[in-house]
Parts: C-alpha cells; structure tokens; sequence
C-alpha cells in the first residue's frame, strides 16, 4: 500500500477513524463546515480521484452509503453536499483525494 510520510492523512490516528473497509477509512472533519462533515479518504496515498482504481471508487462509495445512515441517525440532516476538490487551483489543500460529505440543514449558510 503506498504511503506518504509527509501527508496528514497517511499519519492519522487508528483512533480517529469512524468507518473503514478493505480499502478506504472514514473520519470526520477537524474544521467541519456543519455537525457531521465527515471525509472519506482511500487507504492508499493517490492525490486525484483520476488515480483511483474501480475497486477504491466502490470501496468510497460502500462507505458513503454508511456514512450518510450514521450521519442521520445522529445528526439528521436535510440534505448533503458530496464532492471533491480535486487540484489545488480547485481548492484542494491536502493532496490525498478525500470525499466531502457535508450535511446541511434548512437554515444554514449556502455558501460551503
Ligand atoms: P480540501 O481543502 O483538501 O478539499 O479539504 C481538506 C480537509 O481536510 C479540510 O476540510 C480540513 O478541515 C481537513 N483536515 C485538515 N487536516 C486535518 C486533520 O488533521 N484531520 C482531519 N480529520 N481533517 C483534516
Ligand atoms: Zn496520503
């Protein structure tokens, strides 16, 4: 499995994962932009989702379908925004391709 020693998401804590399959972890955001923002980041060290392969694609997705059952259980949301800054001119700061599952609620800001 390639890792980086540099990157923030290759060094987190076993203890700071909320999910994980065979090939992707869940854990939440340390600055979320709502309750509940979490991000779904592959196991192994790639920077653009165009790197992954079909089996970590399904692996992200596998967990996004749990992510958004625990979310509602303990957050109950109305909505999500789901996506990825891909590239640093796209907003990407930290270069390990990680999904955004942000929930939103009626009344909060538009502008995440
Ligand atoms: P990006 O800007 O690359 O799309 O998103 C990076 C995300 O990673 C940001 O939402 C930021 O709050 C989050 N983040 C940065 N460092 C850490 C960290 O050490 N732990 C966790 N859980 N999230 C982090
Ligand atoms: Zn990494």
């Amino acid at each position: 499995m390639t890792t980086s020693n540099t990157c923030i998401f290759c060094s987190l804590p076993a203890t700071s994962l909320i999910d994980e399959n065979e090939l992707a972890f869940a854990v939440r955001d340390i600055f979320p932009v709502n309750p509940g923002h979490t991000l779904l980041i592959p196991k192994r060290h790639v920077s653009s989702c165009f790197e992954l392969t079909d089996e970590e694609t399904l692996a992200l997705m596998q967990l996004l379908r749990r992510a958004k059952e625990a979310i509602d259980a303990e957050f109950k949301p109305d909505d999500y925004n789901i996506g990825v800054n891909n590239g640093p001119l796209a907003g990407q700061t930290v270069p390990h391709v990680h999904i955004h599952v942000m929930p939103r609620y009626r009344g909060d800001v538009d502008d995440i």
